[in-house]
């Protein structure tokens, strides 16, 4: 194993900006895991995981720790019973190729989640989620090194704590858990409806009537791209904030003043916003800031692009700046959907 000094963060952020990690350490096999963590331990220096840095953004000050970057490789399907198989994916493979290579062999479940960047061992950390989907509808187990026992532990999903947009990795087990692979129940039968509400409309619009599972990736593939930047291609994370959810007085009252707000009923009885409707009536919709060098992207404002930002500084002052007029204009506070270390 060799341990990089003064490792450039920036390379391991969709954001490309950030400083330095102390150390940096490649993990190809589950067995690096507790030494690498015992090296780090000798050096009295913290240690952390990460996949492909999507959904991370580095501070300026950089990580005064060991950082693991989780390569560990792996692809088996095994059936299950005539209608089910599993399917083991090592934490390190690329998430969109995963999927991929389960749509070929016509398995249905995770066909929805095509295109999010990222690894596969990331993706219970925040219960990651689109068009309908999120992984864990089909996830069956989680395999891990838990720092706490100093073993590698099998986590079934429903012990994982799943929300939206969240999981124990995220919340009170944050950093305890170093993922090494994950085992899915995927089926055989074709999808079917109902279909999420984005992907009926394209489906109608194609006059598609009984979709594949490869339809349903080729749909997803094609809205996704039509809307979101392509991180190899333009620096960002993806969504930069959460949709607020309010009580519904507050958005009763919201709506007075701004009657075509959208707002979704959330199952506690409150209302989900949309954050994209907020920052753009907030004055930001295809903003391009010359002071940071950050934009919003121009189809979709949740986005926020890096297009000649020198420092994370510059991405934090614009993040501010929209709070700020979003605070200011209707008194919510959007809160940041990237972990910022
Ligand atoms: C253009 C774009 C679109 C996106 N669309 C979506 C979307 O539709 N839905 C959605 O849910 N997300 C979306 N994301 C967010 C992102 O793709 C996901 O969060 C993804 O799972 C992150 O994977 P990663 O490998 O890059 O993780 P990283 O960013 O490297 O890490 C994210 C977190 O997981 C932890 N972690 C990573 N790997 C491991 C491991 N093996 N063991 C333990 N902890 C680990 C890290 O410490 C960190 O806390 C999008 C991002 C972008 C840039």
């Amino acid at each position: 194993m060799k341990f990089y000094k003064n490792a450039d963060l920036s390379r391991h952020s969709t954001m490309r900006l950030g400083g330095k990690a102390a150390y940096l350490v490649n993990i190809t096999d589950k067995t690096d895991i507790p030494f690498a963590l015992s090296w780090a331990a000798e050096q009295k220096i913290p240690a952390m995981m990460i996949g492909s840095g999507s959904n991370i953004v580095w501070s300026d000050a950089g990580y005064s720790g060991l950082v693991m970057v989780n390569k560990i490789k792996g692809f088996t399907i095994r059936e299950c019973d005539e209608t089910t198989s599993y399917v083991d994916i090592g934490a390190g493979e690329n998430w969109d190729s995963a999927v991929a290579r389960t749509v070929k062999k016509g398995l249905s479940g995770i066909e929805a989640l095509s295109l999010i960047p990222g690894t596969t061992g990331a993706t219970p950390v925040q219960n990651v989620g689109a068009y309908g989907q999120e992984i864990s509808d089909t996830l069956d187990s989680i395999e891990a090194y838990d720092a706490k026992t100093k073993k590698i532990v099998t986590i079934p999903a429903e012990s994982c704590q799943f929300g939206y947009r969240t999981s124990r990795f995220k919340e009170v087990d944050h950093g305890r858990f170093f993922i090494t692979s994950l085992r899915f129940l995927l089926t055989k039968e074709a999808p079917s409806p109902p279909f999420y509400a984005a992907l009926q409309t394209y489906l109608d619009h194609m006059n598609i009537k009984d979709p594949s599972v490869q339809t349903i990736r080729e749909v997803v593939i094609a809205i996704r791209s039509s809307k979101l930047p392509n991180p190899a291609k333009i620096a960002n994370n993806g969504s930069f904030f959460g949709n607020p959810i309010i009580a519904k007085t507050t958005f009763k009252k919201l709506q007075k003043a701004y009657p075509h707000i959208p707002g979704w009923p959330t199952n506690d009885g409150r209302v989900k916003i949309s954050a994209a409707w907020l920052i753009e009536a907030a004055g930001f919709k295809n903003f391009h800031d010359r002071k940071t060098g950050m934009a919003t992207w121009h189809k979709q404002p949740l986005v926020l692009v890096n297009e000649k930002a020198e420092c994370t500084a510059d991405l934090i002052l614009f993040r501010d700046r929209i709070i700020g007029e979003v605070q200011a204009k209707f008194k919510i506070t959007l809160q940041q959907e990237p972990e910022l270390i």
